[in-house]
């Protein structure tokens, strides 16, 4: 589904990635973790396009097409979500109708029938349930407001109304509580299927005892260091970071 190959990227002409190799494939859960600084959310961006980063090298490719000759929405309407660190409030647009605006916006572009305000509202309803999010949420400004649980709760929602191929989820723990979190967690893993992929960035281990990757990838200054199975994250979780790191330096 998705390849990338020796990936640079740079913001305000600073190297922030320098040369990443990834390759996931439809069905999988990969977990990109790695110190704070060290390029995970911006490798997220750099996938969904955000156009603060400059790519200066490499190629992805996603379902065989050059990703970078396809713009930020182009990419969103071929299948790539991505819920940020610090989602946007946008004041004044209703939560229900801009996720309605979004649903409509993919089902035109799939050839799909798009749905009216009424048969949108018994859609939604049976989504809020997955992240058990109130209904008033709905009818509030998008994400003013919102905690910081709230927020994330929100991006999960999104991602169950969008229903993307490849999800990039970049610090969903950030702010929430243990019960939210375990929330999230299921909800992500009952949203997930055998032609969904799923990149889970995360600087703590936690959330990958409720989502479990397959693929577990330490990020630092850049580059990936070393990439194993899921019993990486249990091995962070005790040890932290520096180990890896010291490896790396000790054998190239
Ligand atoms: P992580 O998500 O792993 O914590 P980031 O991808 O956010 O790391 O940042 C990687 C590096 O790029 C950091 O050194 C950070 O300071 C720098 N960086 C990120 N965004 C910007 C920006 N908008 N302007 C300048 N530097 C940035
Ligand atoms: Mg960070
Ligand atoms: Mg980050």
């Amino acid at each position: 589904m998705l390849s990338i190959k020796n990936l640079t990227a740079s913001i305000n002409g600073t190297p922030v990635l320098k040369g990443i190799d990834l390759e996931i494939k439809a069905g999988e859960i990969h977990a990109i973790m790695g110190p704070n600084g060290s390029g995970k959310s911006t490798l997220g961006k750099v996938l969904v396009g955000h156009p603060a980063y400059e790519v200066t090298g490499g190629e992805v490719l996603f379902e065989g097409r050059n990703l970078f000759e396809l713009e930020p929405d182009a990419r969103a309407r071929a299948g790539i979500f991505m819920g940020f660190q610090h989602p946007i409030e946008v004041p004044g647009v209703s939560n229900a109708a801009f996720l309605r605006l979004a649903y409509n916006k993919k089902a035109e572009a799939e050839g799909r029938d798009e749905l009216d305000p009424l048969e949108f509202d018994d859609f939604i309803h049976e989504k809020i349930k997955l992240v058990a999010m109130r209904e008033e949420f709905l009818d509030r400004s998008l994400n003013e407001g919102f905690s910081g649980g709230e927020k994330k709760r929100n991006e999960i929602l999104q991602m169950a109304v969008l229903e993307p191929k490849l999800a990039i989820l970049d610090e969903l723990d950030s702010g929430l509580d243990i019960d939210a979190l375990r929330v999230l967690g299921d909800a992500v893993n009952k949203l997930q299927r055998a032609d969904r992929a799923l990149l889970i960035i995360t600087h703590f281990p936690r959330i990958l005892e409720t989502i479990q990757p397959q693929f577990v990838h330490v990020l630092s200054g850049g580059r990936i260091l070393k990439s194993a199975g899921k019993e990486l994250a249990t091995e962070l979780e005790d040890r932290g970071y520096d180990w890896v790191l010291e490896e790396a330096a000790a054998g190239g």
